[in-house]
């Protein structure tokens, strides 16, 4: 992805107030983000646990979204699926996160939830934990494939936030 200034992504919000913005965290060692190997800059507030951000480029233009990871976590024991980069991992390592909607939905209470990786890191995972049912094939295929994958999953998601 194209890189983000800090004014950049405070900026971007669409789901969260100015003051909400201006205090997120961003995410430690944000200065060495490899952004080409990033579909979307995601972190968690280092400084307020349940707190989450995305934040993309769509239509050439930066958009963030604020995201609350539920208080409850799944059991270690189970397996759970990230709903935008389709791993499977342990559930504690899988969130359900809420975003509330842009606008007046937003203000009205509307959100959208997802299940995700609770580290937010689906563009590292579909780059380097190729799940063992692909392993034989040609990464150079595969790893394009699982990106494309990402950026639509995630793209739909936006839309159903921004949604009016
Ligand atoms: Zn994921």
């Amino acid at each position: 992805m194209n890189p983000l200034t800090e004014s950049q992504i405070r900026r971007s919000f669409v789901n969260c107030s100015r003051g909400e913005a201006a205090g997120a965290t961003l995410p430690a060692g944000f200065h060495d983000v490899l952004w080409d190997d990033l579909d979307f800059l995601g972190w968690r507030d280092a400084k307020a646990p349940l707190r989450g951000y995305v934040v993309l480029w769509r239509e050439d233009r930066p958009v963030g979204i604020a995201l609350r990871a539920a208080d409850t976590t799944m059991s270690a024991r189970t397996s759970a699926m990230c709903l935008l980069c389709e791993s499977t991992q342990s559930g504690a390592e899988v969130s359900l996160f809420t975003a509330r909607r842009a606008g007046e939905a937003g203000r009205n209470g509307n959100t959208v939830g997802q299940y995700v990786c609770a580290d937010l890191a689906c563009s590292r995972r579909v780059r380097s934990d190729i799940p063992p049912w692909l392993r034989d094939r040609d990464p150079g295929e595969v790893v394009p494939a699982r990106v494309a994958e990402l950026r639509r999953r995630l793209d739909t998601f936006v839309g159903h936030v921004l949604r009016p």
